[in-house]
This record gives structure tokens, C-alpha cells and sequence, in this order.
């Protein structure tokens, strides 16, 4: 066999969703946010899976070219707009939206000439203190655009939410009435919501809600998996043993020798490690699925492969298929264990890693 890792992406539970959204969220169009190369899932792949979606959001105009040079027609968002005066001409050829977060992107905006003109999104920060105009700015921000004939006529306005994924942080509370007296007498379609508040906070709803997370089967809160909230996780991470060896008690396993066996034992070897995305940092006792079943990661993770605890099943052989995270084993889990967050795992699935569709 050729060498055995494989991300399998679940389109059919990618699609299924977006009903999720729909059903969370039914009165707003769905903005999906696909980022980060559709979250580490292939970014034209994602689209295609989502075309139903009301428009796809992006960090920049590198992934949203992709997305048209593979015929995606959708409005486009570039959720950190801009970042030098050179992008605006494929913006407004393209017809790419752009978010507005800074003094410095108007005056940019004022300055270059442009084709057509192009549409925005002010973004006013209303508490999570990244990006985004202070809440006192939106209106005179909001004026000084409705004269610029680069734009198109409808501004649209939004604002991003920091601590929606703990359910009983009044913050959330707190940035929504910031956010609605911010733009209180402004005309314009309004966007607050990330999967956590489509989730939990209906309230932030409005126009558009903005899901990326939740898309890709995965928990956005920090206390549940994908199952607690009726997702489907997309992708499911998967390698081969690859050997199996005998060792005698007081043998170290791996670099450092930090694990040590406790008695003669079988360890298995997965191919599997951090040049594939899977963490270094994920510990001893870190579950992977092998037969339906549970066993524990042992020893320090490396660059191609990691070593697994084979005491409590004897019956594994080469060849059998280890799964990592995904359909059988919460990403959410896995993510905890080894200190991130299931986003990042996701993302840090490597180039050299097949990727293989299914559904
Ligand atoms: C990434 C991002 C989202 C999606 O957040 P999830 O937590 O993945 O749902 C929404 N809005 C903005 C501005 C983002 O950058």
C-alpha cells in the first residue's frame, strides 16, 4: 500500500449543514463562511457542496479569484476587506464585496480609481477589540461612504461576536445593544451572527448570519460536541498501522523516552504525525479509534508517525485503519486534549494529506 493517511470529506453532511443554518436560522441568508481553504476541507470543493448558500465569505482576494476561476458566481465577501490600494481593480472586476474595518481602507478607497464601483460592509467593533470602527465613528463612517460614488448604493453593516460560544456570557448581550445603537437610523442589511450565535443567540440573527465552523459538522460551543447540537462532522482523519512490535517492560517508546512501558506489551505504529497536521502536542492517553476502539497514543508524536497502546486489543493487525478524529471520534475531543480548539486541527491538515470526497 502506498502511504495510508487520507482526509475523507463527507459532502452530503456538509450539505445537510446548511439546513442546520436554515433551520436555526430561517428569516437570514447565509453568508458561509469558507476561509482557510474551506477550514482545511478544499475550498472549491466546499462551494460547490454549498451552492446553495446566499453568498461565501473569504480572508482574501487570493481565495476569492479561486472561487470564481472555478465559476462560483456568488457574491463574495472579503471579511478583512483589503489590504493594499493593488487588490481594488480584481475587486471591482470580480464584483467582490469588501468589509471596511479601518481609516486606512477609506483612504485608499479615495484615492484609486476604480473600473466599477464595489460593494462593503462597515465593520464596527462592538467589543471584540481585532478589527472594526468604534461604535461612536459608525455614523459619520456610514455618511462619508454614501458620497463615495466607488461604492455601490447599499452599505451593508456588521460587527463580530467574542465570547458567543460560552452560552451564559451576558457579553454577547452586551455587544448586540452596542451594535444596534451604533447603527441605530442607518439603512443597511446586517450581519452579527458566527455559528455560536446561530446556535445560541437568535437574537444576533438579523439579515445575514455569517456560519463557518458549524458548516464543517463541528461544535462551535465550548462544552458540547457536533452530535449535542444535530451536526454531521465533514471530515474524518485516517491512517493505517503500520507495524506492530513487542517490547519488554521498562522500554522507552519514541523520541525522548518519556513513555515507558509498564510491562511487556505490544505498541502499534500509526502513519500519522505533525507533518500531516495531526498535533505534536497531543498527549499520552490521546484516544484513536482502531476496530471500533478505543487506544491510547503513547510516546511523543513525530513527524510521520505516532505509536499507539495495543495492550487492550490483541487482535490488531497491519492494515488496520486507525481513525484520528471525525465520524466516530469528536474533533472536539481530541482538539481539547491536545490544548486547541477543533478550528485549528482542522485547518492544519496538511498539503500532503489525500483528501478524498465522498456523499
Ligand atoms: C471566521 C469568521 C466567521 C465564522 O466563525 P465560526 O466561528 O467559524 O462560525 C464569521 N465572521 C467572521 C468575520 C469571521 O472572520
Amino acid at each position: 500500500m502506498t502511504r495510508p493517511v487520507r482526509a475523507a470529506i463527507d459532502l452530503k453532511a456538509l450539505r445537510a449543514n446548511l439546513q442546520c443554518v436554515r433551520a436555526a436560522a430561517p428569516l437570514a441568508r447565509v453568508l458561509a463562511v469558507i476561509k482557510a481553504n474551506g477550514y482545511g476541507h478544499g475550498l472549491t470543493r466546499v462551494a460547490e457542496a454549498l451552492h446553495d448558500a446566499d453568498a461565501f465569505g473569504v480572508a482574501s482576494v487570493e481565495e476569492a479569484l479561486v472561487l470564481r476561476e472555478a465559476g462560483i458566481a456568488h457574491p463574495i465577501v472579503m471579511l478583512e476587506g483589503f489590504f493594499e490600494a493593488g487588490e481594488l481593480a480584481e475587486i471591482s472586476r470580480h464584483r467582490l464585496s469588501v468589509v471596511l474595518h479601518h481609516e486606512h481602507q477609506l483612504q485608499i478607497l479615495e484615492r484609486t480609481d476604480i473600473a466599477r464601483p464595489i460593494s462593503v460592509w462597515i465593520k464596527i467593533d462592538t467589543g471584540m477589540h481585532r478589527i472594526g470602527f468604534p461604535p461612536e465613528l459608525a455614523a459619520s463612517i456610514y455618511q462619508r461612504l454614501r458620497g463615495n460614488n466607488k461604492i455601490t448604493a447599499r452599505i451593508r453593516l456588521m460587527t463580530h461576536l467574542a465570547n458567543a460560544d460560552d452560552r451564559s456570557d451576558e457579553y454577547t448581550e452586551r455587544q448586540l445593544t452596542t451594535f444596534l445603537s451604533s447603527i441605530d437610523g442607518l439603512d443597511g442589511e446586517r450581519s452579527v451572527a458566527n455559528s455560536a450565535g446561530v446556535l445560541a443567540w437568535p437574537q444576533t440573527h438579523m439579515e445575514w448570519v455569517r456560519p463557518g465552523i458549524m458548516l464543517f459538522g463541528v461544535s462551535p460551543f465550548l462544552d458540547s460536541v457536533a452530535q449535542q447540537e444535530g451536526l454531521s462532522p465533514v471530515m474524518t482523519l485516517t491512517s493505517r498501522l503500520i507495524a506492530t512490535n513487542r517490547f519488554r517492560r521498562g522500554d522507552p517508546i519514541g523520541y525522548g523516552g518519556g513513555w515507558i512501558c509498564p510491562e511487556d506489551m505490544t505498541v502499534g505504529v500509526v502513519a500519522i504525525g505533525y507533518g500531516d497536521g495531526y498535533p505534536r502536542s497531543m498527549p499520552a492517553g490521546a484516544p484513536v479509534l482502531v476496530r471500533g476502539q478505543r487506544v491510547s497514543v503513547i510516546g511523543r508524536v513525530s513527524m510521520d508517525m505516532l505509536c499507539i497502546d495495543l495492550r487492550g486489543l490483541p487482535q490488531a493487525q497491519i492494515g488496520d485503519e486507525v481513525e484520528l478524529w471525525g465520524r466516530n471520534l469528536p474533533v472536539e475531543e481530541v482538539a481539547r486534549l491536545s490544548g486547541t480548539i477543533p478550528y485549528e486541527l482542522l485547518c492544519g491538515i496538511t498539503q500532503r494529506v489525500p483528501i478524498v470526497e465522498q456523499g
